[in-house]
């Protein structure tokens, strides 16, 4: 029996969902029960999953807001070392220091934040929703000031996008992934691939944005490649599991990577092995091992943030 085939089944024998994020390596992608980006992938944490273990391909944040939205379950990662270089750049005293120097603006946290950043932030955002979110808050709280953490670019794009004061806290967040793109890597790609439409996701630089044709989330990415008929084809300035996974879907199209160095090794540690051993690891000593459990209080406070960006997207 396949690797493949044995946590198929035994995810069904031990009652265990597997949720996987776009990033992740191919093979993981195709034993996955729900694929998904940040927003997505919250919302099927939040109302869709009735087996009684979540397992969760991607990295320790995300697994954290399943644990955040299901406390009555048990969320497993195969690979808690895997974090997330951008959630590290903010945190709760990071936050308390600009709340301070602007006691009556709204603070916004992207969701690749830790569940205690959470718990601090008034509300929560994914790229998805950005833009919505902080339109809405700047509206309810009757301002302009918006605090927004921790990519700075996506602040840019969505300070652009809004024409408020979104400021970025801290000034220098950033994903190492999307940060690296540059205007020579579009230059290269269009002159490879004359036509092809260049679409970006909105933690790249902002100057990259302003040559996009299309700048949103994976998901987003992923609606404009389904319902774009471009012979040329499509550059997806994101991580290249995403070319990997619109590729599989779709082998007629054709997609190029903006840069084929845009590889979230942290993303990457996942693997079918050590989610085997995971799911081996189910009704014995060796499960606690693997368990993302946010404490009580602290998912109480991060839940609202939460379910204030549900109610503002
Ligand atoms: S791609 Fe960037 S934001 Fe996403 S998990 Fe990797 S480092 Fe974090």
């Amino acid at each position: 029996m396949s690797l493949s085939d044995k946590i198929r089944r035994l995810k069904t024998e031990k009652g265990v969902t597997i949720l996987a994020h776009y990033y992740q390596p191919l093979e993981v992608q195709k034993i996955a029960d729900v694929m998904g980006d940040s927003l997505g992938l919250a919302k099927v944490a939040k109302n869709e999953i009735n087996t009684p273990y979540i397992l969760f391909a991607a990295v320790k944040f995300m697994a954290e807001t399943a644990s955040i939205l299901n406390q009555d379950k048990v969320v497993l990662s195969p690979e808690l070392r895997a974090g997330c270089p951008l959630s590290n750049f903010i945190n709760p005293s990071v936050i308390l220091e600009y709340k301070s120097q602007y006691p009556k603006a709204p603070l916004i946290v992207y969701v690749n934040t830790t569940a205690q950043t959470k718990a601090a932030a008034d509300v929560c955002c994914t790229s998805s929703n950005a833009l919505t979110i902080v339109k809405n808050v700047a509206k309810d709280w009757k301002t302009d000031n918006i605090l927004f953490g921790p990519d700075k670019n996506l602040a840019a794009w969505v300070k652009q996008e809004s024409g408020l004061n979104v400021i970025p806290v801290p000034p220098n967040g950033n994903c190492l992934v999307h940060n690296q793109f540059s205007i020579d890597h579009v230059h290269e790609a269009r002159a490879a691939h004359p036509g092809a439409h260049l679409l970006c996701h909105p933690e790249s630089p902002i100057e990259v944005l302003r040559q996009a044709d299309y700048v949103g989330s994976t998901s987003g990415m992923i609606q404009y490649v389904e319902t774009h008929d471009i012979p040329a084809g499509f550059i997806l300035g994101t991580e290249i599991g995403l070319s990997d996974h619109l590729q599989d879907k779709y082998p007629s199209k054709k997609l190029f990577p903006l840069s084929s160095d845009a590889v979230c090794r942290n993303m990457k540690k996942i693997t079918l092995e050590k989610i085997l051993l995971v799911l081996e690891s189910i009704g014995t000593p060796q499960e606690s091992q693997f368990e993302v459990r946010v404490p009580a209080e602290i998912a109480e406070k991060a839940v609202k943030s939460i379910d204030t960006m549900m109610r503002y997207s």
